[in-house]
């Protein structure tokens, strides 16, 4: 029998059907003078509930463990994910915050990459982020901002002093949250009666799709898709009025909620809806089918990146991201497979990864030389990435991507 907990939304069983093994937290990075005395580990592996459909982990990492003063990623980091968001805020400039003196809030406004072109249309607004450094960083580009985690009270708090918001706005940050109750009681009593509630976050669809098991680490509690989410919405007098399929980040859905009735729900939600029961997205068997996959991927990441070591080729990483957590330690992929591993962001330079210990690198050691091959953990930004590594193509070197399949181009 598998393992079964209780189910975060609904409290229905949740049932397991795959198992990462003991993980370690995904943005922990390893100070070299302290080894691994200090990390952190837990058992990684995902359920689906029987009620409402929610894939789900298993196991809660504390958020304070995770959202912190020292938390990494940065949302701007990326010149297409700025893109992204600055088509986001042109969005609700247009659509949405056209009323009299119109209130936005963002939970997990990061860097305050979205946020920054409402500031500069003059629009009222409010951020809301734990994790202090990254909402030092928006505050300094003249966003408002409130370090805190959004929750029950930290809604009614701003309902009180700011009044009532448009729009609430959440990305890559809902699926985050375990706690979902106090975020969506938050959410009800801080919106208006005709605003709107849109997250967007990796959709199970594409997860299923693509084999994309590096979607799953702790920072991603929940996998969402159309059907568990007008479950959960409908629990909080809340509706799902669109769905938006979009391509960042390996495939998300944008999803719009607001109160039952408030909308016309569009003609996408009923598609997306219907095409996730055709397909049985969150059946036992179709998640059981992906788990398999997911173990072969494992088998031949592991079977090339061994031959090539035996052949003497040089192997780097492309991007220590969160989600190689994953990969490096459900593989158990160490510096004796891959060396070393590059990486833009600063406070991941000159640390070891978490768990698997390979050293990360500033950007300038993948071309002094280049490798053989690159494993291309950032494969979500991969056309981004190759298109600046040209070079490396040219001096003959090759990406090995592991999603859908282990393959080298
Ligand atoms: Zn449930």
């Amino acid at each position: 029998m598998p393992a079964t907990t209780h189910c975060r939304i609904c409290g229905g069983t949740v049932r397991e059907f795959i198992d990462f093994g003991r993980q370690p937290l995904s943005d922990a990075f390893v100070d070299p003078d302290r080894g691994g005395e200090q990390e952190f580990f837990y058992r990684l592996a995902t359920g689906v509930c029987q009620s409402c459909r929610m894939v789900q982990l298993m196991e809660e990492v504390p958020r304070e463990r995770m959202f912190h003063e020292s938390y990494p990623y940065l949302s701007s980091g990326s010149s297409y994910m700025r893109a992204h968001f600055e088509g986001v805020a042109k969005h609700f400039l247009t659509a949405e915050l056209t009323g009299e003196d119109p209130f936005i809030v963002e939970l997990g406004c990061n860097d305050g990459v979205m946020l920054k072109a409402v500031a500069d249309a003059g629009v009222r607004h409010l951020g809301v982020e734990p994790s202090g450094g990254v909402a030092d960083r928006a505050a300094e580009k003249g966003i408002r901002v409130r370090k805190d985690f959004f929750e029950q009270a930290t809604a009614a708090d701003v309902k009180r002093t700011e009044g009532p918001a448009d729009v609430i706005y959440a990305a890559n940050t809902l699926c985050h949250i375990p706690y979902m109750d106090s975020i969506l009681n938050g959410v009800t009593e801080l919106l208006k009666p005709g605003g709107v509630f849109v997250f967007e976050d990796p959709y199970l669809g594409d997860i299923v799709d693509l084999t994309s098991f590096d979607q799953i680490y702790d920072e991603h509690f929940f996998l969402f898709s159309a059907q568990s989410v007008q479950a959960m919405a409908a629990r909080h007098g809340l509706e799902l009025v669109d769905v938006e399929r979009i391509g960042v980040h390996g495939g998300e859905v944008r999803y719009t909620l607001a109160r039952q009735g408030a909308r016309t729900p569009s003609a996408a939600v009923a598609e997306l809806l219907a095409e996730e029961e055709a397909r049985d997205l969150a059946g036992l068997a179709t998640l059981e089918r992906f788990a398999g996959n997911v173990r072969k991927i494992r088998d031949d990441l592991v079977a090339l990146l061994t031959r090539l070591r035996a052949e003497g080729k040089r192997v780097a990483a492309y991007g220590a991201t969160a989600k190689s957590a994953t990969v490096t330690n459900f593989c158990g992929l160490g510096p004796e497979l891959v060396p070393f591993v590059c990486d833009t962001t600063p406070a991941k330079q000159n640390r070891l990864t978490p768990g698997t210990h390979i050293p990360v690198r500033a950007p300038e050691a993948f071309s002094s030389p280049y490798p053989d091959y690159a494993l291309l953990f950032a494969w979500n930004h991969a056309d981004e990435i190759m298109a600046k590594e040209q070079a490396f193509k040219e001096a003959g070197g090759r990406w090995i991507l592991y999603v859908p399949e282990v393959r080298i181009v």
